[in-house]
């Protein structure tokens, strides 16, 4: 492919604050923990930035507050050249953060604060409507309010643009139009919240992601972590199992999954093939700490491909 795909992500950008302790506080605990590090997250951004890796030239709609978390994500996005010309400032408002403990145990307890991610209106998609005109796939989640998820899945059908929609964190009911994408790629979790099944085993998974992708999707997907990946074409559902990795933390490897399954079908790879770029993708992800750091670059998830 001569030209670098192109792909619209209308999502989330947190900062994650990271400290490590012996054990969690209880309710009124003041404690003393080994470290803390402040690690670029959210799922929109660690899209963008594992598309940019990938090699797609990625354009970012979002928000980040008046803060200074703010302007060292802004920062972070554009080292790694992504357009950022549509992340509006919110005044008055703290930008998205995790506050992540950690356990020595690996037991970990996160609090969210959506901040400004929780003021992305669909105006602010319209106001990126010129990035649809050109753009080969846009890549969405949960992490934003659902009206301008809606309004970005809109502009994308009419536009042609293809749709990933990586439906988390779990929402109460997916309205019916966000169901009618390209691509969902949901993991166990989620997958049991859309489709009221359990979903615990690979057998239940080839079931729940043929009720899922009879409600819409082209192509529907169920992320299983270490137990690799499922996927139904609306005709046959096919287990692809994991690559052998050394996984020593697993954030974002859904976002990594999600964001190389984009290229791929801009590259217009064949299902199977997409499925294994991002499942390649996937796993990378899990070989190295954080989110956004964790990201793999093209070369890395192509000799991982090669060397099956
Ligand atoms: P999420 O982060 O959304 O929960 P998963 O943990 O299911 O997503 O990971 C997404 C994909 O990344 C998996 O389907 C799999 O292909 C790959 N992956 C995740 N964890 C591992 C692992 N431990 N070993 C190999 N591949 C993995």
């Amino acid at each position: 492919m001569s030209q670098p795909a192109r792909i619209i992500v209308v999502g989330s950008i947190n900062m994650d604050l990271v400290f490590r302790t012996h054990q969690l506080p209880r309710p009124g605990e003041t404690i003393t923990g080994h470290s803390f590090q402040q690690v670029p997250g959210g799922k929109g951004a660690n899209q963008a930035v594992a598309a940019a890796r990938l090699g797609a030239q990625v354009s970012m709609v979002g928000r980040i507050g008046d803060d200074g978390f703010g302007r060292t994500l802004i920062d972070g996005l554009t080292e790694e050249s992504i357009d950022t010309s549509f992340v509006k400032v919110t005044p008055n408002c703290s930008s998205g953060l995790a506050v992540i403990g950690v356990e020595d145990s690996g037991q970990n307890s996160i609090t969210v604060i959506p901040g400004a991610n929780g003021f992305v209106t669909p105006d602010d998609v319209i106001a990126a409507e010129e990035l649809f005109q050109s753009a080969d796939v846009l890549l969405v989640q949960f992490e934003i309010p659902l009206p301008a998820v809606q309004k970005a899945v809109e502009l994308a059908h009419r536009y042609g643009v293809k749709i990933i929609l990586d439906p988390a964190p779990s929402v109460r009911v997916v309205p019916a139009d966000l169901l009618q994408v390209d691509v969902i790629c949901p993991n166990e979790t989620e997958a049991e919240s859309l489709s009221g099944q359990v979903v615990d085993s690979i057998a239940m998974a080839m079931s729940a992601v043929q009720q899922i992708g009879s409600r819409g999707p082209q192509v529907s997907l169920i992320t299983l972590g270490s137990q690799g990946v499922v996927v139904f074409d609306g005709k046959t559902s096919v287990h692809i199992p994991p690559f052998n990795v050394d996984a020593i933390d697993t954030t974002a490897a859904g976002d990594a999954f999600a964001a190389a399954f984009g290229i791929a079908l801009a590259e217009q790879m064949s299902v199977s093939e997409a499925t294994r770029f991002a499942a390649a993708a996937g796993a990378l992800a899990t070989t190295k700490h954080g989110a956004q750091p964790a990201m793999p670059t093209r070369d890395a998830v192509e000799a991982l491909l090669r060397g099956r």
